[in-house]
C-alpha cells in the first residue's frame, strides 16, 4: 500500500471506530484478531444493507422466498460438500519467523511488486505459475515458485520456508454435555449448505416451481490463517446468499443474468461503474462449471466482495447420495424428474459494509477567501443512513426543547432519530455530517408561533423552512427504499 492509501485506509478505521461504527471485538483484553463487532451506528447501518438486499432478492422477485436455517449441521453435511476433505488453504510457515502465511497470497503479494516496478511481463508469467499450480493442486511446485522468486518472509527476512501444507477452515465444537460422547459439528463455513438441505422442504410447502430461488443472510466462519485488512477478512463474517434453482442446461443463462443483476445491484449504491469489474475465476472450483467475482476498488485494491457461481448439480447430487433421500425436482412442463441446476450469488455484509463507507467518507474543504473550513461527511445513500434526521432545538430555554421533543415524538415511530441540544448549531450539524445523517431540523422561536422547522440537507447544505406537518413527507420521500429499488426493475 502506498503512504497515500495507506493513510486513508488508517482514516477510514479509525472513523469507524471513533463514530461507533465498527470496534476490535473484546477490545477490553487486548482483541481477538480478524473478529468485530458493530457498535450503535455500525449495526444501523448493516441492518438497512442487509434490508435492502432482502427486499431487492426476496420482496421483488415473485419466485425467491428467503429462509434462516440454523449455524450448526448435521456433520455429514460437510462430507457431502466437499467441505471436510477440500475446504482449506495452501499455507507454508517461515522457520525463522514462525509465522504462518498463505502461499498463494505471498506470490500474489510478489505479482503485485512486479507490477508496480514495471516488470509486466515477469507479472504475468508468476501469475501463469502460480494458476497452474493451484489448479493442479501441485503444492511442491507452489514452494518451488516462492523460492524461485526470492520471496522473503515479510517479518524475518529470510527464505527459511517449510513444506506448503493444505490447512482446513472450519472450526469445529462439540454437540453434547459428555465431551466422549459428543458428536463433533462445525461452525457453518458458508451459509449455502443450509439452502442446499431445505431444498425440497422449501419446494413442496412453498410450491415452488422452477425456476426459483432461496435466499438467506447468515453467520459464517472461517478459520482464516492471514486476518488482515479490517472487516475485510474476518474469521466470523456474515453472507447474504442467493441459491436459485434452474432447470439443467439453462444454468449458464441465469448465470449471466444474476450477474447483470447484481452488479446493478452494486452500482445503485452509488459508488460509480469505475470502481468495480469482473474477474472471472480460473481456477474454477470442483462445484462450479463457472465462477466469476464481483470486485470492488476497496482503498488498498479491487478485491471481491461478492461471488457468482454456477454450482451445477453437484451439491443436490451429494447431500442425495450421502442422504440416501431424494432430492429431485418433477417438471410438469417437461413430464420429467431431475436434481435442478444451481446459480449462487454470494456477497459477504461485511465486505459491502466497507465499500458502502469506504466511498461514503468525504473530507470537504469549506474554506472561502476569509476562512479556513472542512467538514467529515459520510455520503451514505439516504435510505441505507443509520440515523435519518436529528432534531435540535435552537437553546435549551424558552420552551423549545418541549417543542422539539413533540415533534420527534411523531416522527420516531417510522425513523431513527437523534435528538440534539448541546453546543452550537454549527457543531451538532458537524457531528451529524461526520454520521452520516441526511437530515438536520432546528426548532426555533418560530417554531413556537407558527409551527415551521428548518430543513438542513447534508449534502448541500442548504436549509429551508418548511411546515413542521410535513417533515414525515418529507424525509419518508428521501429515505424511502423506493428510491433502491424502482432502480432495480
Ligand atoms: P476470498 O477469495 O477473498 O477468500 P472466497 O472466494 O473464499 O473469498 P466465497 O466463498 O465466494 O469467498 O464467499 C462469498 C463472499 O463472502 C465473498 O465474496 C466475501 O464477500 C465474503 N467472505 C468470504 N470470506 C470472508 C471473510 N473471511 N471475511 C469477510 N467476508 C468474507
Amino acid at each position: 500500500m502506498s503512504k497515500q492509501t495507506d493513510d486513508l485506509f488508517k482514516n477510514i478505521v479509525s472513523h469507524a471506530k471513533e463514530y461507533g461504527f465498527v470496534f476490535q471485538s473484546s477490545e477490553i483484553y487486548d482483541g481477538l484478531s480478524a473478529v468485530y463487532d458493530y457498535g450503535q451506528l455500525g449495526s444501523e447501518l448493516k441492518n438497512n444493507l442487509k434490508t435492502y438486499w432482502w427486499k431487492a432478492m426476496v420482496q421483488l422477485n415473485e419466485n425467491i422466498v428467503g429462509i434462516d436455517a440454523s449455524i450448526f449441521m448435521h456433520p455429514t453435511t460437510w462430507k457431502a460438500s466437499g467441505h471436510v476433505d477440500g475446504f482449506s488453504d495452501p499455507m507454508i510457515d517461515n522457520k525463522d519467523s514462525k509465522k504462518r502465511y498463505r502461499a498463494d497470497q505471498l506470490i500474489e503479494d510478489k505479482i503485485e511488486r512486479y507490477e508496480k516496478d514495471g516488470k509486466t511481463d515477469k507479472a504475468a508469467q508468476l501469475q501463469k505459475d502460480m494458476d497452474d499450480a493451484l489448479n493442479d493442486d501441485d503444492l511442491a511446485r507452489l514452494k518451488a515458485i516462492i523460492e524461485e522468486h526470492n520471496i522473503v518472509c515479510p517479518m524475518s527476512g529470510t527464505k527459511n520456508w517449510t513444506d506448503v501444507r493444505q490447512f482446513n477452515l472450519m472450526f469445529s465444537t462439540q454437540m453434547g454435555a459428555m465431551a466422549d460422547g459428543a458428536e463433533q459439528v462445525y461452525l457453518r463455513p458458508e451459509s449455502a449448505q443450509g439452502i442446499f438441505v431445505n431444498f425440497l422442504n422449501v419446494q413442496k410447502s412453498g410450491r415452488m416451481k422452477i425456476p426459483f430461488g432461496i435466499a438467506q443472510i447468515g453467520k459464517a466462519f472461517r478459520n482464516e490463517v492471514i486476518a488482515r485488512q479490517f472487516i475485510m477478512r474476518m474469521r466470523e463474517f456474515e453472507q447474504m446468499e442467493l441459491q436459485f434453482f434452474v432447470r439443467p442446461g439453462t444454468e449458464l443463462e441465469w448465470y449471466e443474468k444474476w450477474k447483470e443483476a447484481r452488479l446493478k445491484w452494486h452500482l445503485t449504491l452509488g459508488a460509480g461503474a469505475d470502481n468495480y469489474r469482473f474477474h472471472d475465476h480460473v481456477k474454477l472450483a470442483h462445484y462450479a462449471n463457472a465462477a466469476v467475482d464481483i470486485e470492488y476498488n476497496f482503498p488498498f485494491g479491487f478485491k471481491e466482495i461478492e461471488g457468482i457461481h454456477s454450482r451445477t448439480d453437484y451439491d443436490l447430487k451429494q447431500h442425495q447420495e450421502y442422504s440416501g433421500k431424494k432430492l429431485q425436482y418433477f417438471d410438469h412442463e417437461l413430464n420429467q424428474n431431475y436434481i435442478p441446476y444451481v446459480v449462487e450469488t454470494s456477497v459477504g455484509v461485511d465486505r459491502l459494509f466497507l465499500s458502502v463507507f469506504a466511498n461514503a467518507l468525504v473530507h470537504e474543504d469549506l474554506s472561502t477567501e476569509d476562512k479556513k473550513d472542512s467538514r467529515v461527511v459520510l455520503k451514505f445513500h439516504p435510505a441505507i443512513a443509520p440515523v435519518k434526521a436529528a432534531i435540535m432545538p435552537l437553546t435549551r430555554k424558552d420552551g423549545l426543547p418541549e417543542k422539539a421533543r413533540e415533534i420527534m415524538d411523531k416522527l420516531k415511530f417510522n425513523y431513527n432519530l437523534q435528538y440534539d441540544e448541546k453546543d452550537s448549531i454549527g457543531k451538532r450539524y458537524r457531528r451529524q455530517d461526520a454520521i452520516g445523517t441526511p437530515f438536520c431540523i432546528t426548532v426555533d422561536h418560530q417554531t413556537l408561533e407558527d409551527n415551521t422547522v428548518t430543513i438542513r440537507h447534508r449534502d448541500s447544505m442548504k436549509q429551508e423552512r418548511i411546515a413542521a406537518d410535513d417533515l414525515g413527507r418529507i424525509i419518508g420521500d428521501l429515505t424511502s427504499w423506493n428510491n433502491l429499488l424502482q432502480q432495480l426493475v
